[in-house]
């Protein structure tokens, strides 16, 4: 089973690949987080990185690009994967296509602008293990005030999520990465989810989706 996991910035798209992966037993691919870990390792990929993230602006197609030819061919990802944040622009998913990689399904997860703008603004990622909360939403909490639920390191906002810089990823987001929407929509394998409702209802939704 292959996967694209399609929406803003905000939607809630890793929420629900950690959960997916899980439940389908298919690894996440999520090019953010191997780029965020690239940075703190001060990789030389990291560091080319690093300017074109801290402005949300995407980081070049050819990167992310070389990124995911190199993951999918590795033995774990040989049952399946979920893509999550791949593809964000038009050229990115005729790589992906030009790698004969037969896409299943394509789950646009669609929520408005003001939700996504308290959801940006409210995430904060565990230091230690990457766990997300988000300090606006009921149920999205830590238990402890600035401390992760499952490891108890520090939780701290990302760079990126700050109130500028997410007004410029949305931007970027509706200029290059909406236009994949209808471009799936062609090819028969697009379905739109409400991101509004309950984390648990969309996974169930986007299952059952995946099972038609
Ligand atoms: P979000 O979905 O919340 O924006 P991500 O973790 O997916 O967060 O991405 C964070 C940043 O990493 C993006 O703003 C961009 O700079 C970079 N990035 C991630 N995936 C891609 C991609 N496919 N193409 C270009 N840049 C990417």
């Amino acid at each position: 089973m292959k996967i694209v996991l399609l929406g803003a910035p905000g939607v809630g798209k890793g929420t629900q690949a950690a959960v997916l992966s899980k439940r389908l037993n298919i690894l996440v691919i999520s090019t953010g987080n191997i780029l965020r870990e690239a940075l703190k390792s001060g990789s030389d990929m990291g560091k080319k990185a690093k300017s074109f993230i801290d402005q949300g602006q995407l980081v070049p197609d050819e990167v992310v690009t070389g990124i995911v030819k190199e993951k999918i061919s590795q033995d774990d990802c040989k049952n399946g994967y979920i893509l999550d944040g791949f593809p964000r622009t038009i050229s990115q998913a005729e790589a992906l296509r030009d790698m004969h990689i037969k896409i299943d399904k394509v789950i646009d997860i669609n929520v408005s602008d003001s939700v996504i703008y308290e959801r940006m603004t409210g995430r904060r990622v565990c230091m230690s293990c990457g766990s997300t909360y988000n300090i606006n939403t009921a149920g999205r909490r830590p238990k402890v005030d600035n401390t992760c639920d499952k490891c108890a390191d520090t939780l701290v906002k990302r760079t990126d999520d700050s109130k500028e810089t997410v007004k410029h990823r949305l931007e970027v987001y509706r200029n290059q990465t909406e236009p994949l929407v209808n471009y799936y929509k062609e090819t028969g394998k697009l379905v739109i989810i409400n991101g509004e409702r309950p984390p648990e209802e969309i996974t169930e939704k986007i299952l059952e989706e995946i099972r038609n």
